[in-house]
């Protein structure tokens, strides 16, 4: 890839975009000729991915500039509708990548599939007699999904718990099977599921209790990514600011964000703002991303920031994200949703583990854009510039007058939607 060709990119016409991405070797040629139409989900499809159909809805795709992760340079398809996400995301990648970049470790890719029982004559027993027969338990959940086993994944190994009966909510002991499942490639939603349901009744003779449910569990504690980053302080000046001073408030930043919860919801907030505009954009499942990631954020009893920043022994800055990542690249409607295809094609194809350390990334680095304005000029001067877009459109503004009534409304007072209507009708007087 020749990346020198997206630089300003922000400058550039839609078309003009286009030819840079052909230029630097992102995209083949004949998608750039007929770009809108290649991104477009026809009616046709959408109908056969949910029921009651009846159109589309639109979000905007843009492109993550200027990351560098595990020494390979990415332009990052981001589908988000909220102003400021892309351009901050750019600008920190921009940063860390004079930095080195970020360095991913992803330590696991294995899916947990749940069995539920109630009723169970004797719990330890139980627990006994499946952990002896967890070879047996293995090899049925994979001959009901034999496909994965042939392509060098399945069910790997399995795990009990005992979750005690609870008098607040009138629960009784359950006693809980977790199927471990390697899915390749796949977030293996249907695969677990088809595992979970196929092996229920066998688990259900062995412990003698009653099985409640089989399903894929969402918190992936098995599937966690890991995303670093070390920035020296001499890249953190800000006007006004020396750069030890930056790294001092963004460690303190994140301090907060460690044991306020109040702060650590907006915080996170911030991650998911770059987390989910990539998984929606490689048509992964934000909502299965989402709970797995909050629950993973309140593992220690107390809802808590995702990321850590440290001051390192030399004086830089240390970013670090882990969370858990059950992607895919394959299944789901990845591979009918044309956007989706569009964005591996960006990516260069990458497998499911690359795919984690792409996303993962993204979020380090909108955490890092977010905290570090924060401690600084503050989260409203970058922020409302691009909202003011939004309002300028709102007003009605159309072609040349967005920009003119944005640049106005930048300047004004009052910036809202009041004032964009005046601007725009001073400008059409
Ligand atoms: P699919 O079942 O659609 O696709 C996975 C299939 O892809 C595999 O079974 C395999 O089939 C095939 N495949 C081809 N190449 C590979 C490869 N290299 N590695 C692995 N599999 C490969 O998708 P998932 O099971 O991943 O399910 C994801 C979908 O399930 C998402 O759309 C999600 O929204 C939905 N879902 C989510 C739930 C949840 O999160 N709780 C619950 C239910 C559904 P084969 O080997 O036979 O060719």
């Amino acid at each position: 890839m020749k990346l020198s060709y997206l630089s300003k990119f922000y400058q550039k016409s839609l078309i003009e975009r286009w030819e840079a991405l052909v230029s630097a070797g992102v995209i083949a040629e004949d998608d750039a000729s007929d770009m809108n139409n290649h991104l477009q989900l026809p009616n046709e499809i959408a109908n056969h991915m949910i029921e009651n159909q009846i159109g589309t809805y639109d979000v905007p795709l843009g492109l993550g500039l200027n990351f560098l992760i595990n020494n390979k340079e990415f332009v990052i398809p981001m589908a988000t509708e909220e102003p400021s996400v892309i351009a901050a995301a750019s600008y920190a990648a921009k940063t860390i990548s004079h930095a080195g970049g970020f360095t991913t470790t992803v330590h696991n890719r294995m899916m947990i599939g749940q069995i539920a029982l109630k009723d169970v004559p004797n719990l330890a027993l139980a627990e006994q007699v499946l952990l002896k027969e967890a070879d047996d338990i293995i090899e049925k959940a994979n001959a009901a999904h034999p496909s994965i086993v042939n392509r060098g994944g399945g069910a790997k190994s399995i795990e009990t718990r005992i979750i005690e009966a609870n008098d607040t909510y009138d629960s009784p002991d359950f006693l809980v099977v977790h199927i471990h499942v390697e899915t390749l490639e796949a977030m293996g939603a249907n695969i677990i599921n088809t595992m979970v349901e196929a092996i229920k009744p066998y688990i259900e003779e062995l412990t003698g209790g009653s099985a409640i449910m089989g399903i894929l569990s969402n918190y992936a504690t098995e599937c966690l990514v890991t995303s670093t980053c070390r920035i020296p302080v001499h890249l953190l000046e800000r006007a006004g600011y020396t750069g030890e001073e930056v790294r001092d408030r963004i460690v303190e930043a994140c301090q907060f964000a460690l044991v306020d919860p109040y702060r650590a919801v907006t915080h996170n907030k911030g991650v998911m703002n770059g987390v989910d505009a990539v998984v929606l954009a490689s048509g992964n499942d934000t909502r299965a991303i989402e709970a797995g990631v909050h629950a993973y954020a309140a593992r220690s009893g107390q809802y808590r920031s995702l990321t850590k920043w440290t001051k390192a022994a030399n004086g830089d800055l240390l970013g670090e994200i882990t969370f858990p990542l059950p992607i895919g690249t394959v299944g789901g409607s990845i591979s009918i949703h044309q956007a989706a295809q569009f964005t591996k094609e960006v990516l260069g194809s990458p497998s499911a583990k690359e795919l984690e350390s792409i996303i993962a990334s993204v979020g380090l680095a909108q955490n890092f854009s977010a905290i570090r304005a924060l401690v600084t000029e503050g989260i409203q001067k970058g922020h409302m510039g691009l909202q003011a877009k939004s309002l300028a459109i709102s007003a009605g503004a159309k072609g040349d007058q967005i920009e003119k009534v944005t640049k106005q409304l930048k300047q004004a007072k009052n910036m809202n939607l009041e004032t964009a209507k005046a601007l725009l009708s001073k400008l059409n007087k």
